[in-house]
């Protein structure tokens, strides 16, 4: 499941984190559920220790699926995936003793005795101790089934009621540096599935069985999508024809949508100097994952990671009245950032990050139309493909306003239209108090897949600081200066990141409008090429992306090659179609309907501009 890689090391990292304030703040999440899966980690160090008494258990959190425990296994064997069963069965049997935890506080001197062959414990017992935090052990079971561990609490009451022997699994073994680093010892870290139920882990079971047939790297390559190269770099996909197409669909699809509401398209080169980052604080902000360049004359220029900046420049080019107020700029466009390299030939971590992206500079007083709008555009655009959509209100914090910008007042009335807009629309929405910018509120959309799965897409930030920083500005009613607001928004986010997870909600089956090729027009033997051909044609001459087989294979594999590339539809011309003077249309759910040549291309073009 995991695989080290130079991800995974932030991910350890980031599980230390997660794990330490857990150890320091025990109630920080009291679900049920997160403390069965933590229960379940000391479960497995106890487990692991019968088998193995060499191992040292370190540290063991638990995860969003489950549970991991983190151990050395120095001086002796690693356990093979057969013993890994061999765990998982004491793990089980045991539990029906664990009735319940006790604990007592000991000081640091009685806790470093206690894990006196544990180098890994003792470093966090100094740690604890430097910190002056108290120190308590944890034991579950009694006499053969008693176990010990340091830890802050947080665990099941009665382990053995509330955890059902079925509801986990231990599914893997993997490479992790001690907390994290690089530079630390090399630890093996075994995880664990954990669900309220049975039912739960099979169901996310066959979710993950479902994800890997699904997976975007493996079908992007099957249908011949988009492309990596070592010469170009990894996180720099290379789109093919077909992968263009798909992007050019999506992108034009936008477009439809957005031209209902008046945005206009702007154009930005993808260079600027420093002083615009400078200005907008994203030089200082963005400090590491800026590109830069330096010019043959020692000028420093850097490609953009965002277009906001270059935007403000357009809209700045010239006052603005309070009757041309909103102005709405739209481009899709590129922008690059220099990230950690992630997983090898996916889309989902690029350099290269195509955003559909917008910015409306309006007045106070129009930011709720201009959501309204925006909103408008993606539950069409989301709802075309079937996903369901969550919206996340995302608030100031107001016992914190001394980390946001702009007034008390400003940041209500924002946050208030935006609470009545989602009830206009009889969204399923919640609010998230301190999840805002710094510079405005948010709103974040969350879209549940065909598979279950939930994935954050587009959001919409209001910006009250780019134009405090840029001095934007309209001339009001009265004939006076008036400081206008900024709103950001993608609808696709980034089209490599929605095509990933569009790839993966659709199975590669995509739908007639956006298929590479739409339709497979496959003539039997020779004696069929002439109207075949004319079917081909006259398909080309509407419009609609066909494509033509009159390669030598058999009849059998040319349909399995037609299928295989997921083609909404096929039509195979044989001795019935040439004589009739009709087609029959067979779609990818083995559907078929016969039509004259001239229905055809009618019925389709039909299908394609309702995006059936
Ligand atoms: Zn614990
Ligand atoms: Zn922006």
């Amino acid at each position: 499941m995991h695989r080290p890689s130079e991800h995974t090391n932030t991910r350890v990292v980031a599980w230390a984190i997660f794990f330490y304030s857990l150890i320091l703040f025990p109630f920080m999440n009291p679900e049920n559920l997160t403390k069965k899966r933590h229960t379940l980690a000391h479960l497995l160090a106890y487990a692991v220790l019968q088998d193995f008494p060499h191992a040292k258990p370190t540290i063991g959190p638990a995860i969003e699926t489950g549970f991991y425990y983190d151990i050395d296994f120095t001086g002796g064997p690693i356990p093979s995936d057969e013993e890994l069963k061999n765990i998982q069965k004491t793990m089980r049997k045991t539990l029906s003793s664990w009735k319940a935890f006790s604990h007592r506080e000991v000081s640091p001197t009685e806790a470093k005795e206690f894990f006196k062959e544990n180098p890994f414990k003792l470093e966090l017992i100094n740690e604890l101790e430097k910190e002056n935090t108290v120190i308590t052990l944890y034991t579950a079971g009694e006499g053969k089934s008693e176990f010990t561990d340091l830890c802050r609490g947080g665990h099941s009451e009665n382990p053995s009621e509330e955890i059902s022997a079925d509801s986990f699994k231990l599914t893997s073994l993997a490479g992790a540096y001690w907390r994290g680093d690089e530079k630390n010892p090399m630890l093996t870290r075994i995880y664990g599935l954990a669900f309220d139920s049975a039912e739960e882990l099979g169901a996310y079971e066959t979710q993950l069985e479902e994800a890997k047939k699904r997976d975007h790297r493996k079908l992007g390559k099957e249908l011949d999508l988009f492309t990596f190269s070592e010469l170009v770099g990894s996180g720099l996909p290379l789109w093919t024809p077909k992968g263009t197409i798909i992007r050019s669909e999506l992108d034009a699809f936008i477009w439809q949508l957005r031209s209902k509401h008046g945005y206009e398209r702007v154009t930005i080169p993808h260079i600027t100097k420093k002083d615009l980052y400078q200005t907008s604080g994203h030089w200082e902000k963005f400090a590491d994952e800026l590109f830069r360049i330096t010019t043959r004359e020692g000028k420093e220029y850097a490609l953009k990671p965002m277009n906001c900046p270059h935007h403000t420049q357009i809209f700045d080019r010239t006052p603005h009245s309070y009757r041309n107020m909103p102005q709405r700029y739209a481009e899709t466009t590129m922008v690059y950032r220099d990230e950690q390299s992630g997983e090898l030939g996916g889309l989902t971590r690029v350099l290269s990050i195509t955003q559909d992206d917008s910015h409306v500079f309006c007045r106070h007083n129009q930011v709720k139309d201009e959501f309204f709008r925006v909103w408008d555009i993606i539950d069409t655009f989301y709802g075309t493909f079937g996903f369901k959509l969550r919206v996340r209100l995302s608030f100031h914090d107001p016992k914190e306003m001394e980390k946001y910008l702009g007034t008390k007042e400003i940041w209500e009335n924002a946050e208030n239209s935006l609470r009545e807009i989602a009830k206009e629309r009889n969204a399923d929405y919640f609010e998230a108090q301190g999840e805002a910018a710094m510079y405005g509120p948010k709103l974040d959309f969350m879209a549940k897949d065909s598979i279950g799965r939930e994935h954050q897409v587009a959001t919409i930030q209001l910006d009250m600081n780019l134009p405090e920083r840029f001095d934007l500005s309209c001339i009001n009613e009265k004939g006076e200066k008036e400081r206008i607001v900024m709103m950001h928004c993608a609808i696709m986010g980034s089209i490599e990141r929605f095509t990933a997870v569009l790839i993966e909600h659709v199975g590669g089956n995509f739908p007639l409008w956006l298929s590479p090729v739409q339709v497979a027009v496959i003539p039997v033997a020779d004696v069929h090429h002439d109207y075949a051909k004319q079917v081909f044609d006259g398909l080309r001459a509407v419009g609609i992306r066909a494509s033509y087989d009159d390669s030598n294979e058999s009849m059998g594999k040319k349909i399995r090659s037609a299928k295989k590339e997921r083609l909404p539809y096929f039509i195979v011309i044989g001795d019935k179609e040439v004589e009739a003077k009709n087609v029959t249309l067979e779609a990818r759910n083995g559907e078929t309907s016969v039509m004259t040549l001239s229905a055809l291309g009618n019925h389709l073009l039909t299908l394609i501009s309702a995006k059936l």
